[in-house]
């Protein structure tokens, strides 16, 4: 569904020249759900910037069900890490996930309605549709950003660390929330992630990248059974030999690394 060829991206020039990702390939399956996982700073953002036609890259080419991707698909949806800069404040709940959809000529108004109701549904915020983004939780505010996406109907949802600033609870609920929702919509996820045991938890296939200037260090299919329980699947040996491979994988950072790198600032919990 997704295919990206040798994508790179140098912001600046000459000796400005920041190389953030270095040359990366890889592909995404229809429903297939994808984590990506790096350290800080490895190209993350970049990555998925121009994933969804935000930035040009350097070189390299994307293509999303058969076309080149040179613009914002109609098909995405993006997910981003900050949902305190991403949500209206003058806008309702409602009319934030209601907004991406006025684009949609073909919808008419009942059937927004029916979207917004039935992903504000599918986030547990039934009750909380006409309030303002700041009257919400930090961890109900992702979860309207989440409801946006899925209202949306996108094929393919990137989500970039998106619990990355909610405390350890709210980030277990909203990981399984994703897992859910996911279930029901059938949609096609790329998540973008730090956090190794997220990373593992989540995916059919986790993506590791390097440090900069980024590539793909390795690919690791994740054949955990499902539905995942954030105790009983994280108990399971396989889960642990997994996050310890990761664990090793992004501890040493790729031989293609021009400069030097200092080890990679990773947080993986211990589980
Ligand atoms: P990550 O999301 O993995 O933390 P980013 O993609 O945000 O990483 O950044 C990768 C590198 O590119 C970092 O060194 C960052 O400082 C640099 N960078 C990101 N955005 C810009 C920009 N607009 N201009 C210059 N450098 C940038
Ligand atoms: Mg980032």
């Amino acid at each position: 569904m997704l295919e990206v060829s040798h994508l790179s991206k140098t912001y600046g020039s000459n000796a400005d020249a920041t190389p953030a990702v270095g040359d990366i390939s890889f592909k995404v399956a229809r429903s297939e759900f994808v984590c990506i996982v790096g350290p800080s700073g490895c190209g993350k953002t970049t990555l998925l910037k121009m994933l969804c036609g935000l930035l040009e890259p350097t070189s390299g080419e994307i293509v999303l069900s058969g076309r080149r991707v040179t613009e914002p698909p109609e098909e995405m949806a993006l997910v981003f890490q900050d949902y305190s800069r991403s949500l209206y404040p003058w806008m309702k709940v409602g009319q934030n996930i209601a907004f991406p959809l006025l684009r949609n000529k073909s919808l008419s108004k009942s059937e927004r309605r029916e979207r917004v109701e039935q992903a504000v549904e599918a986030v547990g915020l039934i009750g909380f549709i006409d309030k303002y983004p700041w009257q919400l939780s930090g961890g109900m505010q992702q979860r309207v950003a989440i409801a946006r996406g899925l209202a949306y109907q996108p094929e393919i949802l990137l989500m970039d660390e998106p619990f990355a600033s909610v405390d350890a609870q709210t980030r277990a609920d909203l990981e399984d929330l994703v897992l859910r929702v996911r279930h029901e919509y059938g949609v096609t996820v790329l998540f973008v992630t730090h956090d190794i045991d997220e990373s593992v938890y989540l995916a059919d296939r986790v993506i590791i990248l390097s440090a900069r200037p980024t590539t793909v260090q390795e690919e690791l299919e994740i054949d955990l059974p499902r539905p995942r329980n954030q105790v009983t699947t994280k108990e399971l040996p396989e889960f642990a030999r997994l996050r310890a491979h990761v664990y090793r994988a992004i501890k040493r950072p790729g031989e293609v690394a021009e400069e030097a790198t200092p080890v990679p600032e990773v947080s993986a919990k211990s589980s």
